[in-house]
């Protein structure tokens, strides 16, 4: 993964799916539920 890459990703906890774009590479948090989101895990494409 680059820097800058945008990632699309689904929350397993609310089921939110929405384009993260930031530096860390490995969790994101929900915007919607703020939980930890695996990002290689529960990426979509
Ligand atoms: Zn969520």
């Amino acid at each position: 993964m680059f820097v800058g890459d945008l990632v699309r990703l689904k929350c397993p906890s609310c089921g939110h799916v929405w384009d993260y774009k930031g530096k860390r590479k490995y969790y994101a948090n929900c915007p919607d539920c703020h939980r930890s989101v695996h990002i290689a895990k529960y990426r979509v494409e």
